[in-house]
């Protein structure tokens, strides 16, 4: 069968089918990690909106998990199981889910929480970057109750009109955030991450699963922050330069030369990946 679309398979994808991760998303993961050791001394990670799993994989693999259960992962969907993963299906903005979410970590607080949330995108830009904050901000609102002072939190936003307000909320919590971009995320794609380290939150805060975090009088005016409260935030870009471009396609003669190199693709088992080498070239 003939590709479908550039996108669906891009050498992010090709690479992520290569190496058993369920999406192509798991290289972001990676790439951010490369960036800001987010993995660096973690034990206790949540995955919000983590189907397929892709990012549930990396956390287990890399904060030595497998077997233990140190992994949350939440999603609407149903997702197949995975060593060292408890999983629970629910709605991040839903009291239920974050009680549930919330109740697991009794005692324990978690390490990192990360968020690759996404809602089924309508092509309405305002519509799509209001909800993208609502589950971001629902995240921020589970991490506001399970991590653990100095914890780290990561989630997907879109850089629209609106994101210097989600920066500002973001530094109310954390004592450094930064807007990341990694080699895998399409650069034609508005989708960034907030990397939020130093969870400090403000004193006498108490974490508050019934005041969402933004509202439903959401006043546009009121995103338009100027002065000391506009908080521009570093914009980083990781992922070795030499890593693959997710824009680019790849002419055939020079995936041969990569592949006859090795860079392209290691030879998989078939059992653990149906898709042969030949697939792994650019059509
Ligand atoms: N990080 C995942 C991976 O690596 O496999 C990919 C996540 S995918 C881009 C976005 C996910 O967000 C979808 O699986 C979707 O079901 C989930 N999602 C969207 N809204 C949600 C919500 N309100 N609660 C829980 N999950 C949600």
């Amino acid at each position: 069968m003939g590709r479908t679309s550039k996108d669906k398979r891009d050498v992010y994808y090709r690479l992520a089918k290569e190496n058993g991760w369920r999406a192509r998303s798991a290289f972001k993961l990676l790439q951010l990690d490369e960036e800001f050791q987010l993995f660096q001394g973690v034990t206790r990670a949540v995955d919000l909106c983590a189907a397929p799993g892709s990012w549930s994989q990396v956390l287990s693999q890399k904060i030595g998990g497998q077997g233990s259960g140190h992994v949350v992962a939440v999603d609407l969907q149903a997702m197949a199981p995975l060593p060292g993963v408890l999983q629970i299906q629910g709605d991040i903005t839903q009291l239920s889910t974050a009680k549930e979410i919330i109740q697991h970590f009794e005692g324990c607080p978690a390490d990192l929480v990360v968020c690759d949330g996404a809602p089924d995108v309508t092509g309405l830009h305002d519509v799509d970057e209001y909800m993208q904050a609502q589950l971001l901000l629902a995240a921020l609102n589970i991490a506001t109750h399970v991590l653990k002072p100095g914890g780290c939190f990561v989630a997907k936003i879109f850089r629209g009109r609106d994101v210097t307000l989600i920066y500002s909320q973001l530094r109310v919590f954390f004592s450094s955030v930064l807007c990341a971009k990694p080699r895998s995320s399409r650069n034609s794609s508005i989708e960034a991450f907030a990397v939020c380290k130093g969870y400090d939150p403000p004193e006498g805060f108490l974490p508050d699963l019934t005041k969402p975090l933004l509202d439903h009088s959401y006043d546009p005016d009121f995103n338009q922050l100027d002065g000391p409260t506009r908080i521009i935030v570093p914009f980083v870009t990781c992922g070795d330069l030499s890593a693959y471009d997710s824009d680019r396609s790849y002419p055939l003669d020079e995936a041969c030369a990569l592949k006859k190199k090795g860079q392209l693709a290691k030879e998989i088992c078939p059992q653990d990946c149906p898709m042969s080498t030949v697939d792994l070239l650019p059509q």
